[in-house]
This record gives structure tokens, sequence and C-alpha cells, in this order.
């Protein structure tokens, strides 16, 4: 079987997670499920819906450093709490979730009623959103690349995409057995991207990356303080302390010796030439 992302039919390596096969693309470097995915029910958010939304929050206010509030599209919005999060800092927010159980949720926590849609070019008007987000939902999309491109179409010319997903590269790995079947969740996760191998696949579709990096590890988290250090990078530069300086560069430092679970992408579509 040859690869949907890159088109090689070599594999590098295989590995089983929790009793399911994987490959990892020699062409790519990308882990893919290599079987069945089978009809698993998603995961349901269990409490603290308040913390994940302020969490959440803060992903909003991060791609506003390229977006003023406007219209928001969460594809595959689950129970609600990024819609919510947006909703609040003033965004006009649109959910798409074809799974039943989530949508309820999204609805009972929130009010806010999601449409039942699958994901695909067309899905919703062209040029119609000024940002779109795929939060941990492109790793369980059977084509990536249409998921990108339709993510592409949905924005406005200079519209944000932000994409968050497991990161194959974490040192959690290493330091706890246990991450590698939070990672893989198999077999939801039909991809392992990493914060090496998502960015080509975005800029493939036609995307401007304007920031990737994995988050800091969660081990390595407890020494950096990453609310100080991974802020938006832009504007307030001289105002700031030295202190959160030297928080920013040593999340710099331990994001690229420990990378963490995940990788946190922004990307842009391209003004049209005139
Ligand atoms: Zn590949």
């Amino acid at each position: 079987m040859s690869c949907l992302l890159c088109g090689s039919a070599r594999v590098a390596r295989r590995r089983t997670v929790a009793g399911h096969p994987y490959a990892l693309c020699a062409g790519c470097r990308v882990w893919r499920l290599d079987g069945a995915a089978g009809d698993v029910p998603p995961r349901t958010a269990g409490t603290g819906h308040e913390q994940r939304v302020r969490m959440l929050g803060r992903t909003v206010a991060e791609l506003e450093a390229w977006a003023a509030p406007g219209r928001l599209l969460d594809v595959g919005s689950g129970p609600g709490h990024l819609l919510e999060a947006a909703r609040r800092r003033g965004w006009d927010v649109v959910g798409l979730e074809p799974d039943p159980s989530s949508a309820e949720s999204s609805r009972a926590l929130f009010g806010i009623d999601p449409a039942a849609r699958e994901w695909r070019a067309g899905a919703v008007e062209d040029g119609s959103f000024d940002a779109v987000v795929l939060h941990h939902v492109l790793e369980h999309l059977p084509d990536p690349p249409a998921a990108l491109e339709a993510a592409r179409r949905a924005l406005r010319p200079g519209g944000v995409l932000h994409v968050a997903v497991p990161n194959a590269r974490t040192v959690d790995r290493l330091l706890d057995r246990g991450s590698t079947e939070e990672i893989f969740d198999p077999p939801r996760h039909l991809w392992v991207f990493s914060d090496r191998t998502l960015p080509p696949l975005v800029r493939r579709a036609g995307l401007d990356v304007v920031r990737s990096r994995p988050q800091v590890s969660n081990a390595l988290g407890r020494f950096v303080s990453s609310d100080g250090a991974s802020g938006p990078a832009g504007g307030g530069r001289g105002g700031q302390s030295l202190r959160a300086r030297a928080l920013r560069a040593a999340a710099g430092v331990a994001r690229t010796v420990a990378p963490g679970s995940a990788v946190r992408l922004f990307a842009l579509r391209p003004q049209e030439r005139a």
C-alpha cells in the first residue's frame, strides 16, 4: 500500500501499539495505522469544563496575532469547549461535529449547536472564515491533505489556520511508556505526525506556515514555566521583563531538546496577487 501523503510504497519501520499495527512511511516519515480503522466512538471529555475553556482561550488568543475576532470555524468541535472559548473572546463561531453524542454535549454544556457535516471541500462557503481550527482532528481523518485543502479554501485570503496534533517525536515517550498509547490512541489515530512532518504537509496544501512548535514537554514543563514563555511572539517586546525573556529562551531550548506531547501550528492562506 503506498502512502496517501507522499506516494512512497516503502516502510521504514513497523510497530504495534495496543494490538494495532502502525507503519512509518520511509518517504514522509509519518506513522499511519496499517490496518482497519474500525468504528470506535470518540473519547468523551470528562469534567473540568471551565478549565478546558480557559486553556483553549489561550489558543484562541494566540491565533489572534494573525486575525482579529471575526468568523471562526472549528472542525470536529466535539463538546464545544473551543467554540465557547472563542465566543467569549468575541468570535462568531461555527462548529462541525458529525458525532451525535459530542454534538449533544455541545448543546447541553454551552448551548452551541454544531452542524452534523463531514469535513470536505465545499462543506462551508469558500473564503468565508477568518480562522479555521483543526484541534486534535487531523490525525483522525482518512485524508489529511484533502482536509487541509478544504481548510485553505474555507479561509479568506490572509485568514489563519490552527492545527494541533499529537507529536510522535515527544520526549514523553521516553519518560513514560504509557504516553505512546496516548499519542497513537489506536485505532482512533489513523496518522501520527510530528513537529518535523506536519509543517511540510500544511505547506503542500498551499498555506504559509507562520509558527510551528511542539509544546514544552509535560515533564520539563514543571521546570520551565510555559505560561510566561509561550505567548504570542509579536508585540510588546520592549516592555518584556528580563525574567520573561529568560523563560521564553528556556522554553525554546526545552522544546528543541525535549519536544512535548503535541505540535501547535499556525498557517495563513496567502493573499491573492493583485
Ligand atoms: Zn509518506
